[in-house]
């Protein structure tokens, strides 16, 4: 067993001790390499369950987060998810084990063109990335099963909601005053109206309304 394994199964079984209890989430964890996802001054700590710095002032989420929000996302491999907030694609990859199709945003160029490098590299071939403002969600795409936003929202995402099919979930990180975030999860009956549960407190980057110069 290489180094890499041994402490892959040992991050998977100490956020399974924090509540990340679904089989298939810990799987997915457990078959996707963070290491080939941080930077190479942090390879080393690939493996410990904490945020890491990538490019672009962007951080790579907690693989404890990673695993709590795609659990609470419920899915399966009917799904068709969109992701705001790429950043180094281990939360997208992730999510590629587990669901039909993922869609992917993020706003920095440099970011989502070396997440996608990784995703042709490991043949994730069930992830579609796109540069822009995942804030106005993907239209042409549109209505998804599953939406996860990576970045602290600083109000209720309408605009994302909106691309939400009925019966589908919606996981967000929501402004709280004063730089965390409480993360929510909204439910879409089928009858379209709303549910909404405050899960936890988390600290994200912002999500940044609009487009970057060529960054
Ligand atoms: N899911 C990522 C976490 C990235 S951190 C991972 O697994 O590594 C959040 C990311 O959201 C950052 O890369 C940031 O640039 C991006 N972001 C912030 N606002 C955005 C927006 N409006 N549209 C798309 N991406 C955005």
């Amino acid at each position: 067993m290489s180094m890499a394994d041994a402490r892959v199964i040992q991050l998977v079984m100490s956020l399974r001790g924090q509540g990340v209890t679904d089989r298939h989430v810990l799987g997915a964890i457990e078959r996707t390499p963070r290491n080939a996802f941080v930077p190479d001054r942090f390879l080393d700590h690939a493996f410990e369950d904490r945020a890491l710095p990538i490019d672009c002032g962007q951080t790579i989420s907690q693989p404890l987060v990673v695993g709590l929000m795609t659990q609470l996302l419920n899915v399966d491999d009917r799904c068709k998810v969109l992701e705001i907030g790429t950043g180094s694609g281990y939360q997208a990859a992730i999510l590629s084990k587990l669901a039909r199709r993922v869609y992917t945003i993020e706003r920095y160029r440099t970011l989502g063109k070396e997440a996608e490098a990784r995703f042709s590299k490991l043949r994730l071939s069930n992830i579609t990335p796109r540069i822009g403002d995942g804030t106005k969600g993907w239209p042409e795409q549109a209505p998804f099963d599953r939406i996860i936003v990576t970045a602290g929202a600083p109000v209720r995402p309408d605009t994302l909601l909106e691309q939400l099919k009925p019966g589908g979930i919606a996981v967000v990180p929501v402004d709280n005053d004063g730089g965390t975030q409480t993360l929510i999860r909204y439910t879409r009956s089928d009858d379209g109206s709303l549910q909404e549960d405050a899960i936890s407190k988390v600290r994200f980057v912002p999500l940044v309304e609009g487009e970057t110069k060529a960054l």
